[in-house]
């Protein structure tokens, strides 16, 4: 099988572009490198840069690559952004979308697994949140993607795309070869790397009042190989399935505490932190109920505990201590 993976040099794309070509199928990388990197795309997939709004270039990538189905991860997808310059998001997240499937439909390809996020909850009603919990994100991220799950949904009324949502928690971890190096990050694991190795003097820990057993924020963490596998088990059911959400989170819940508290254990390192007031919009809680990708895709985590994760990202980490640079 073919496929088309749209932001396969993020960090997510590169691990899920790397699990493809494992698996054995042929892959076309596609990414305007505006966060990602091309060290990050393994050789083996092909690779286009270019703009996912760029409707000439994605019509013409399609029509020439034919893929039987197209992964798409590539967005703007950093929360902070998204309240100071919420257009970007529809734009890219939206309109590229969108411009996405109509060289789909061109290209007769008519199956999308689409990269959506715990963001389109918003404050959660109750924990663990399920995939029928109320959608009312409190970001123009979480706005954006929910808006494109809409979409899918009214492409399959008029056309019959088969797609599958899979509304991610916080993705962690790497693989052997691929991890996570923004050149701006806002992700806790990456910043307390950053901290340990002295590239930034402490790490500000945003709340320490909240309702948790320790008074920091609660939240899910899943491992990126975790989100792959989920990836080619959504592939291989998207025609049998037809259109379907999935939570992929670990199910568990990490206070900021507890993930300060392995980063330390792992690295070995002291990790000077300062108490900070809370963010804006930012849940005491946030645990996936990941029962529906169990049952339905036979999904289930290899990597069920913070440590670990935490372990696989400091290996990388160890061996890339610019990141990609
Ligand atoms: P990332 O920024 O590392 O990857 C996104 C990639 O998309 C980057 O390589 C970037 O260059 C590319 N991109 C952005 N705009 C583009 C455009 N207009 N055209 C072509 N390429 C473009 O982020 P990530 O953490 O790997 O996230 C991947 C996907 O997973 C995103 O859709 C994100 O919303 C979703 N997600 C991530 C998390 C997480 O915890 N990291 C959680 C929930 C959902």
């Amino acid at each position: 099988m073919k496929i088309f993976v749209t932001g396969a040099a993020g960090f997510i794309g590169s691990v899920v572009t790397q699990r493809l070509i494992e698996e054995g199928y042929d892959v076309l990388g596609f990414d305007n490198l505006s966060k990602g990197h091309t060290q990050a795309v393994d050789p083996k997939a092909r690779f286009v840069e270019g703009d996912i709004r760029d409707a000439g270039l994605v019509n013409k990538t399609l029509a020439d690559y034919r893929p039987d189905a197209v992964l798409h991860l590539a967005a703007e997808a950093l929360i902070d952004e998204s309240i100071k310059n919420p257009g970007i998001f529809f734009e890219t997240n939206n309109h590229g979308g969108v411009v996405l499937l109509e060289a789909m439909r061109a290209a007769g390809c008519n199956r999308m697994i689409f990269s959506s996020t715990a963001a389109i909850y918003g404050e959660p009603k109750y924990v663990p949140i399920d995939e029928d919990h109320p959608k009312e994100p409190v970001n123009a991220y979480g706005e954006s993607k929910i808006q494109f799950e809409r979409v899918m949904y009214w492409y399959r009324r008029s056309f019959g795309l088969n797609h599958v949502s899979f509304r991610y928690f916080n993705a962690c971890g790497a693989s052997d070869k691929y991890g996570e190096a923004r050149s701006k990050e806002t992700h806790i694991i990456p910043l307390l790397f950053e901290t340990a190795l002295g590239h930034r003097k402490q790490f500000h820990l945003f709340g320490t009042d909240y309702d948790t057993p320790d008074g920091t924020c609660v939240r899910d963490y899943v491992h990126v190989i975790d989100i792959a596998n989920a990836h080619i088990l959504g592939l291989r059911k998207v025609d049998e399935i037809g259109e379907r959400a999935y939570n992929i989170g670990s199910g568990n819940g990490n206070t900021n505490l507890e993930v300060i508290q392995a980063v330390r254990e792992v690295t070995g390192m002291e990790i000077p932190t300062v108490d900070d007031a809370r963010r804006p919009g930012d849940p005491a809680r946030l645990v996936a109920s990941n029962d529906r990708i169990k049952a339905e895709l036979g999904w289930e985590p290899q990597f069920a505990d913070i440590k670990s994760m935490v372990e696989s990202a400091w290996a990388w980490r160890q061996r890339h201590p610019n990141g990609y640079r």
